[in-house]
């Protein structure tokens, strides 16, 4: 049974990190005519009104996208992502926030295709309703993991993975690594993006999973983090990272030029901290 909504979540600190280098990414793809596609196993709903009531619950937005929102001047190493979220809210007012979906939506071109993902039945439905008319988009209902796998090599031959588990399964840990190898191995061009928490109580599980990843022979892999309070035990998520296996040139620059003034910017106390190192290389052939 999966309890798990985004919408509850959307535009915190977490989603800054992650959509802000889903948009980079997005824009080193398009700096070349060919067409890519971007693969999304864990799509959510694709986007949210701010003004629901789950995501008023804990207004995890106000910290998140909220605190960057009246000062996007000073962003401009992050515009790409900021520039979708000002595009759905033309009225000035932050209301909407893109999901990776609407992101990929947005950041995409007439010659480029995006594939979603999604096991929960009433988030597929939302996903569906806010993806329709749009013809390059499809989605599909069902385990992202296996269907990751069974939809690789894709046409065309460019393009982007976004893996995105809630983790509430603890097995998704397990499950990301293996998917990442049995995806490489079928498709070893492209681009991958993992995301993890980074949680007080269990920070150990993210850490095996990066030192299992390390070790799996993925070639460059990227590490970005960032922690906007220290750990303590009770909590939450103070913090996630993602995970870039085979990242566009100079992303690594890209991200560390943003990760410290959004670092500074985004922490909620003492212990706010972020990084940006490479878990693996390739070999030199
Ligand atoms: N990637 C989205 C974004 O950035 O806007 C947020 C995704 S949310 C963190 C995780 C989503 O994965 C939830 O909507 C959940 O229902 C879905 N989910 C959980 N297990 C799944 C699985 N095995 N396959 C596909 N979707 C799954």
């Amino acid at each position: 049974m999966l309890s798990y909504r985004h919408a509850f979540h959307a535009g915190n600190h977490a989603d800054v990190l992650k959509h802000a280098v889903q948009a980079l990414i997005l824009e080193s793809l398009k700096k070349k005519e060919k067409p890519f596609i971007v693969l999304d196993t864990h799509a959510g709903g694709g986007l949210y009104d701010l003004r629901g009531e789950w995501a008023q619950k804990k207004a995890e937005f106000a910290d998140g996208i909220g605190r960057l929102w009246d000062e996007q001047a000073r962003w401009s190493s992050i515009d790409p992502y900021l520039a979708i979220v000002r595009a759905m809210n033309d009225d000035g007012t932050l209301t909407y926030y893109p999901g990776s979906p609407e992101l990929s939506r947005r950041l995409t071109r007439a010659q480029d295709k995006v594939v979603l993902m999604e096991l929960h039945n009433n988030e597929v439905e939302s996903l569906r309703g806010n993806m329709q008319g749009d013809e390059r988009v499809t989605v599909h209902h069902r385990d992202g993991f296996e269907g990751l796998v069974a939809l690789l090599p894709p046409t065309p031959r460019r393009g982007l993975v976004l893996v995105d588990p809630p983790y509430e399964l603890k097995e998704d840990y397990f499950r990301v690594v293996e998917t990442l190898k049995k995806a490489q191995k079928r498709w070893a061009t492209g681009i991958y993006t993992i995301w993890y928490p980074i949680l007080g109580r269990e920070a150990d599980r993210s850490r095996d999973m990066l030192s299992a990843i390390a070790k799996a022979g993925l070639g460059d892999v990227l590490v970005a983090e960032l922690e906007v309070a220290g750990q303590t035990p009770d909590w939450g998520m103070n913090g996630s990272g993602m995970v870039i296996v085979s990242p566009p040139w100079l992303l690594d620059k890209q991200i560390e030029a943003f990760l410290k003034p959004l670092c500074a910017k985004l922490a909620q106390g003492p212990g706010a901290q972020y990084r940006v190192e490479w878990l693996s290389r390739r070999e030199a052939q």
